[in-house]
């Protein structure tokens, strides 16, 4: 099989390197899209160029079946050696590259490709898209949620899902060509394909005749409409072959692997939604990954609203209980009794209740009389040590202030208020202890207590 070829890569208008590359041997042929910012890309595609021209030192093959193998190892070490040379730069970490790269092993041809650069066979007049871009649109598209036309203004479309340097396993797209003389093959990155719609691509090529024409007039065709990318052609003419070789109809997806030899051959449908790579490589989301995140966020949705559910019935609880604390507390501490304070062997009024919860003690003193407990008559003792309570303060301090009267013919007048007067006339006990050790006059609001 002989070739004429001809190649042309461009910086476009608007970027400003050039981050593609290209192959043009005798046997090898090949287009490569760098990403990663400018120096990674111009790099990664570079390798990947340098590695794959190394194939060709290696042939003619006995068999086609170690062309098509060398054309494996050839993208696996480009992609190995892009890795090897991002890991040893940390600015370079996400550099890597399409590669679509098309072999003559001398009985045929065979086409490998990753990424969404394309080959496109020109055949009869026909163009047919030989290879399936590696892209998030492109799948889209085989899943029948858009279609080629909404593809090409996809705000995905330039996220490609596979290309070199981007993992560690790599497997290109690989498939069997049979040339046919007369056919001619257009290997192009996306700034070409991005740009230039398929009808202006195949009129080109029906109607220019050197290959090397064809490769500058359409560079300047994608540029004519904006050339917003980097552009590269190569247009390979398939001359000398023997119209009885092949066979196929051109869609070489669905060409059969020669006898004998296990091809990987993907029949998938062809679009033809324009592509343009970034730096950005993502897996696409597939309607099962979208139908299990959808999952995945109804569950954890649901998990907080459990979580906040839970959150707050806690709330509520420990707030039932600090008010139930709140409102219990401000009870006992509006309780007032009075006993005989254990320490000081006085009649005292506490606050409180007199009981102990938990070894608590609830109550606390809140004033103290000078009355000691042998001025109160034997049969209330036992009494006021259990506590006597009161309505309010007011009132125990009156109750306290009258317990050497219990039981005593005084003792209804001194609990009616006029202590005062009871205990300066007629009662000896409370009106020393009400009127304290300084034998100071009685008061209407009893004395003799003191703040604890
Ligand atoms: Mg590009």
């Amino acid at each position: 099989m002989g070739f004429r070829y001809g190649a042309a890569t461009d910086r476009g208008r608007v970027r400003e390197g050039n981050e593609d590359n290209y192959v043009s041997g005798e046997r090898l042929f090949a287009v490569a899209d760098g990403m990663g910012g400018y120096e990674g890309g111009e790099i990664a595609s570079q390798i990947a160029v340098d590695e794959l021209a190394q194939v060709e030192q290696q042939g003619p093959w006995a068999e086609p079946a170690a062309a098509l193998e060398a054309l494996r190892q050839a993208f696996k070490a480009a992609n190995a050696h892009i890795r090897d040379h991002a890991s040893h730069n940390h600015a370079l970490k996400r550099m890597g590259t399409t590669l679509t790269a098309v072999l003559d092993s001398g009985q045929g041809m065979y086409l490998a490709h990753i990424g969404d650069s394309r080959a496109y066979l020109y055949r009869n007049g026909q163009l047919t898209q030989l290879t399936d871009d590696h892209s998030v649109v492109q799948q889209l598209v085989e899943e029948g949620r858009l279609t080629p036309e909404e593809a090409e203004h996809h705000p995905h479309r330039n996220i490609i899902t596979r290309a070199l340097g981007v993992d560690d396993h790599v497997e290109p797209d690989t498939r069997p060509y049979q040339p046919r003389p007369g056919d001619r093959m257009l290997l192009c990155t996306d700034g070409l394909s991005g740009m230039v719609d398929d009808g202006a691509l195949q009129r080109v090529l029906g109607r220019v005749r050197d290959p090397q024409e064809v490769a500058d007039e359409l560079v300047a065709l994608a540029n004519a409409e904006g050339g917003v990318d980097n552009i590269t052609v190569v247009v390979i003419d398939m001359d000398g072959a023997p119209d009885s070789v092949g066979g196929d109809t051109g869609r070489l997806s669905a060409t059969p692997p020669p006898p004998g030899r296990t091809v990987q051959v993907e029949d998938r449908a062809m679009a033809t939604a324009p592509q343009v790579v970034t730096p950005e490589v993502q897996e696409p989301p597939s309607p099962d990954t979208r139908a299990r995140a959808r999952r995945t966020r109804r569950q954890e949705y649901r998990g907080e609203r459990r979580t906040w559910r839970r959150l707050f019935t806690v709330g509520l609880v420990l707030g039932v209980i600090a008010l139930g604390l709140v409102g219990a507390w401000r009870f006992v501490d509006s309780r007032y009794w009075v006993g005989i304070d254990e320490n000081t062997g006085l009649v005292t009024v506490f606050r409180g209740l007199p009981v102990e919860v938990g070894g608590v003690r609830l109550a606390s003193v809140e004033e103290q009389t000078r009355i000691p407990r042998d001025q109160i008559p034997e049969p209330w003792v036992g009494r006021l040590e259990e506590g006597v309570a009161q309505e309010n303060l007011e009132d125990a301090r009156r109750y306290a202030q009258c317990t050497p009267l219990l039981g005593g013919a005084g003792l209804g007048e001194c609990l009616q208020g006029r202590t005062g007067q009871a205990a300066s006339t007629t009662t000896v006990a409370p009106t020393s202890a009400v009127t304290g050790v300084d034998g100071s006059a009685p008061q209407a609001r009893p004395a003799g207590l003191t703040r604890a």
